[in-house]
């Protein structure tokens, strides 16, 4: 298959969040199957710099002259070409200084607000990748884009590219409902699409444009990072105003679980913790608790349970949940160690429960992946309270490096990690612990089976090596996504004879 991803941010060349990386891992994971896969971005200022820093410069398309209409505009841009690393990928960077060379990719540097003019940069994004499949001549088989800020993309493919692209399926994925891309309705006049499209049915929301929404009615097939937020967000609690759009679109709505880089996260070559380990020789994870309790400042002690917490301190993430369970919690003689930046409040409640036990609780308010790495080899435990999570990446980090996941289920953590239960039919597959009302009780129900197997050495070594088998690799995603693919080829053609 012939695919071109849109999406505002890949990795390595331009990040802010896991959208970047999901841009940078999966086109090289399908590519690897023997997809043809290419990746139109934004060349946002650094991008230049960080290609050229890898050994990866940019070369123009010198022949190629985006011109995109804008309102009743055309604004032109550049084109420039690369690769993503050790890859055949082509990554087509679209050039327009006014629009992306600015200090940062969505908000201002200054007071962190939107760029007023985020709709229009993004419809040149999206009418970009458009006009660069008629200038290339690409005719891809999927233009799959991603999260609000190319929603547009299915649209134009549907109701203004149809006849250069009579055969291109699309697919959208949701990465974050939270973001919607929501502007006032004259925005369809920059965007130059057809007032009949301005409906509750299609892209109206409230009396606005919402690009986010333009991307769940208009593509072929939708995907989310598991299947249980695929769920959760067609319900009122979590739908973000968009349940009612996702239920319309229930039987084109996969989900699929991100993968991870297992060569960063290998416990095997991991050079950032004390020792090396593996599901074959468990020793070295002993060492890396030491030296985890050392320089946390904690008593050095095997004897105790110690749990490790690393995620932006955040409401979402269960902290309140934490604070509440917390003096229980160090009833039981666990040791607790944070790393983590975010909310100020987070950092007094975390600050305060350290100046109480400071031989129980340490806290490191920082980003530091090193110190991540640290954590996720030498804690014994890996807490996640969230209150809500899409996907999640540290339970899968933590199983691989035999760090038993304690969690709530929710999200992508429910479906990835298998709670113990001794009386439970699959018992013997089990990776961690979950739990299910967002309670202090629930949580500390779950340290406290923890704690029990944990004293059981053989059970626990065993539901190690359950987490430390699982497969979280990004080939195994592409396959999942390749089939998605096939699946929105085949519904688009049937919904074309159909003369939708
Ligand atoms: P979210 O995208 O909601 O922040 P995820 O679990 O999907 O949550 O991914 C968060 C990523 O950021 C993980 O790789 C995690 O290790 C990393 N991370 C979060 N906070 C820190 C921190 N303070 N230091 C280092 N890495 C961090």
């Amino acid at each position: 298959m012939q695919i071109m991803m849109v999406a505002s941010e890949v990795a390595p060349f331009s990040k802010e969040g896991g959208l970047a990386d999901v841009l940078g891992a999966l086109p090289a994971a399908l590519a690897k199957l023997g997809e043809e896969v290419t990746v139109v971005s934004p060349l946002y200022r650094g991008v230049r710099d960080e290609a050229e820093r890898i050994g990866l410069p940019l070369q123009p398309l010198r022949d190629v002259r985006l011109q995109a209409p804008i309102g009743d505009r055309s604004v032109e841009g550049n084109v420039w070409k690369t690769f993503l690393p050790d890859t055949r990928v082509a990554v087509y960077f679209i050039e327009n200084d006014r629009y992306y060379d600015r200090d940062g990719y969505y908000t201002n540097a200054k007071d962190h607000s939107d760029y007023l003019d985020n709709s229009e940069r993004f419809i040149f994004l999206s009418r970009g990748a458009l006009e660069l499949c008629r200038l290339l001549e690409l005719k891809p088989d999927v233009l799959h884009s991603h999260d609000w800020h190319t929603g547009l993309v299915p649209i134009y493919v549907k109701h203004v590219y149809r006849a250069e692209l009579p055969n291109t399926a699309t697919v959208f994925t949701v990465h974050n409902l939270a973001y919607q891309g929501i502007f006032w309705h004259w925005d369809m006049k920059l965007a130059g699409l057809p007032w009949r499209l301005f409906t509750w049915k299609m892209l109206e929301y409230y009396g606005n444009l919402s690009f986010l929404k333009a991307g769940l009615v208009g593509a072929d097939v939708l995907t989310t990072v598991s299947k249980t937020y695929a769920k959760e967000i067609q319900t009122e609690e979590f739908g973000l105003g968009m349940d009612g759009v996702l239920r319309d679109r229930s039987d084109d709505l996969y989900g699929i679980v991100n993968g991870i880089d297992t060569d960063e996260w290998n416990p095997r070559t991991d050079p950032a913790i004390e020792a090396n380990y593996s599901a074959e020789d468990l020793s070295g994870k002993a060492a890396c608790k030491e030296a985890l309790q050392a320089s946390f400042g904690l008593p050095v002690d095997s004897s105790r349970l110690l749990i490790g917490i690393v995620c932006r301190l955040v409401e979402q993430k269960g902290l309140d949940l934490l604070a509440e369970a917390l003096p229980a919690l160090l009833e039981e003689g666990i040791q607790l160690v944070v790393l983590g930046v975010g909310d100020p409040k987070y950092h007094e409640m975390l600050q305060r429960a350290h100046q109480r036990h400071p031989d129980k609780v340490s806290v490191r308010l920082d980003f530091s992946s090193e110190a991540a790495h640290r954590i996720e080899a030498g804690s014994d435990v890996f807490l996640m309270p969230s209150k809500f999570e899409p996907c999640g990446l540290n339970q899968l980090y933590s199983m691989r490096y035999g760090t038993v996941p304690i969690v709530r289920r929710t999200g992508g953590l429910a479906e990835t990690v298998v709670d113990y239960d001794e009386n439970a039919a699959d018992a013997a597959e089990a990776t961690g612990f979950a739990f299910e009302p967002y309670e202090p009780t629930a949580l500390l129900m779950a340290v406290r089976r923890a704690l029990d197997l944990w004293s059981r050495k053989e059970k626990w070594r065993a539901l190690m090596l359950n987490g430390m088998k699982q497969d979280w690799s990004w080939g195994r995603v592409a396959r999942q996504y390749a089939s998605v693919y096939r699946e929105a080829i085949r519904k688009a053609a049937g919904r074309r004879d159909e003369g939708n």
